[in-house]
């Protein structure tokens, strides 16, 4: 293609070539030029130019290769990156609906002009920006799911593989000083598995278990484990992973049994309460089925079809929770108590299934009848004052799931709102193990995804014993330059974390 004219190409990869004005967190505009690598559909690695230009009160502008590539408002922040971790979502990246080629990457650790060390929220939300009054996903709370968040190294932002990043201002986090750059590093993993953690509930004696523990899997048991010391807990942690050196390394990261999944389950043989699966695959998700005595949670998006769903990775984005419509009453009146709606609001019930919904229903809930998700969704946008999603949604069947998670081809919005749940009605059909599972013993599938940074900095803080295990998972460093040898080392057994260093940061 010949790009020689260009004004970033000379630069050596992860070169600067200009920095203004105090990264441009003043008034006067900052200006960055750099090379740095890319990722791309087909999954190989390649240089490009980048300059950024802006402020964080007026936004800034990307191009990309000489060519305008990105606008963004204010509220983001320039850093230079320090560290950055490879993660499974990376590995995977090419199968997530967003647009390629970016620079990837978002475990990561970065500096201000001071030197100082941040991790960083990756999800640049309103809220995260400092504009949360413009949105009322951010306004109640669900920042991590606002619809016009953009996500650093996932979604457009370019990320920590590259030398530099525009962080949302609010989601910028100081490190203590104490927290070494292997703990820091695992902020951001640590967080999404410290919200699974803390999502399940099981009870005194109930068993725990956690399928596959390797890179997010280890930090699930260690979170599991630092839980139970903090809220004093009495439930068991079982790693389940066919790998001895990795049953090893989850005892010592907190779990009291390990053990190797059974080599073949053909049906329901329960090995826990609840299993966590972080597998980031659609065998994992069937196997995790059918070990769980109640609950099944879900923490990876690998972005393809499991368990007999089209949108398995939709519903860990969108954090929502899969189970039966209630047979009795009082059950049917704790689902709706307990509806993710604001205080003082009927819950918003869409009933997406032919029979008539039960009689009270539309007394006790702001029901909403009709066989199409979209029209459902329309009528709800258009709807003002409240979130513009369904509370709880009540399908038949998986195709009425797939389209309750994404009604309209080609855009990333669920009827139900995040954090949500969808209700699968009736006991009879055949549609896979996991509508299986639901249908016939009431099993759960609920989801999470990113956490809470400051809440994982706070038990990193306080917990010596977790903080001084985690640095064991980076089992690999490298120099940022060498992506593309990172990328295929991660995926082999041998490798647990790889950090990659951005030299002279
Ligand atoms: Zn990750
Ligand atoms: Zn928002």
């Amino acid at each position: 293609m010949g790009h020689a004219h260009e004004p970033g190409e000379r630069l050596p990869l992860g070169g600067i070539k200009r920095v203004t004005n105090n990264y441009g967190t003043d008034s006067a505009p900052g200006h960055i030029e750099f090379r740095g690598l890319e990722y791309h559909a087909n999954d190989e690695v390649h240089p490009a130019s980048y300059v950024m230009a802006g402020s964080a009160q007026q936004g800034w502008k990307i191009s990309r290769n000489g060519s305008e590539h990105l606008t963004l408002g204010p509220g983001y922040r320039l850093l230079r990156t320090h560290r950055c971790g490879v993660c499974s979502t990376d590995l995977d990246r090419r199968f997530l609906p967003f647009p390629l080629p970016q620079i990837i990457g978002h475990e990561l650790i970065a500096l201000d002009t001071d030197g100082k060390r941040h991790v960083v929220e990756i999800n640049a939300s309103h809220a995260a920006r400092g504009l949360d009054d413009e949105c009322p996903f951010c306004r109640s709370g669900l920042t991590t799911h606002c619809p016009e968040r953009r996500v650093l190294g996932i979604h457009d932002l370019p990320g920590g593989f590259g030398p530099w990043v525009l962080a949302p201002e609010n989601g910028t986090i100081p490190v203590p000083n104490a927290l070494p750059d292997d703990v820091a590093v695992l902020v951001e993993p640590f967080a999404a598995a410290l919200h699974a953690a803390e999502q399940v509930t099981p009870m005194p004696g109930e068993t725990v278990a956690v399928l596959g523990p390797r890179r997010l899997g280890l930090l699930v048991v260690a979170a599991l484990a630092a839980r139970r010391r903090r809220d004093g807990n009495t439930y068991r942690i079982l790693a389940l992973s066919r790998r001895p050196g990795l049953r090893e390394l989850a005892l010592t990261f907190g779990a009291d049994q390990a053990a190797p999944p059974p080599a073949r389950v053909s049906d329901f043989s329960p090995m826990a309460d609840i299993v966590i699966d972080t597998t980031g695959s659609p065998t994992g998700l069937e196997l995790s089925i059918r070990l769980a005595r109640r609950e099944v949670h879900l923490k990876s998006t690998h972005g393809q079809p499991a368990a007999g769903l089209a949108h398995t990775t939709e519903l860990v984005v969108d954090e929502i929770t899969l189970g039966a419509w209630p047979d009795r009453e009082t059950d049917t009146a704790t689902l709706l108590a307990e509806a993710p709606c604001q205080a003082g609001d009927l819950p918003r019930v869409a009933w997406l299934v032919g029979d008539e919904p039960p009689p009270g229903l539309a007394e006790r809930a702001e029901l909403h009848v009709g066989r199409d998700a979209a029209a459902l969704l329309s009528k709800l946008e258009t709807t003002p004052g409240r979130l513009p999603r369904a509370d709880i949604a009540v399908v038949e069947d998986a195709a009425g799931v797939d389209a309750a998670l994404r009604p309209r081809a080609g855009e990333e919005i669920a009827l139900v709102r995040p954090r949500g749940r969808i209700c699968l009605y009736g006991r009879s059909g055949d549609d896979g193990p996991l509508l299986g599972a639901i249908r016939n013993r009431g099993l759960e599938l609920s989801a999470s995804r990113c956490g809470d940074f400051r809440r994982a900095l706070t038990l990193l803080e306080c917990d010596s014993e977790l903080a001084s295990r985690l640095p064991s998972l980076v089992t690999h460093r490298m120099p940022a330059g060498q992506l593309s040898q990172a990328l295929d080392l991660a995926r082999s057994p041998d490798c647990i974390k790889i950090v990659l260093d951005h030299p002279g940061s």
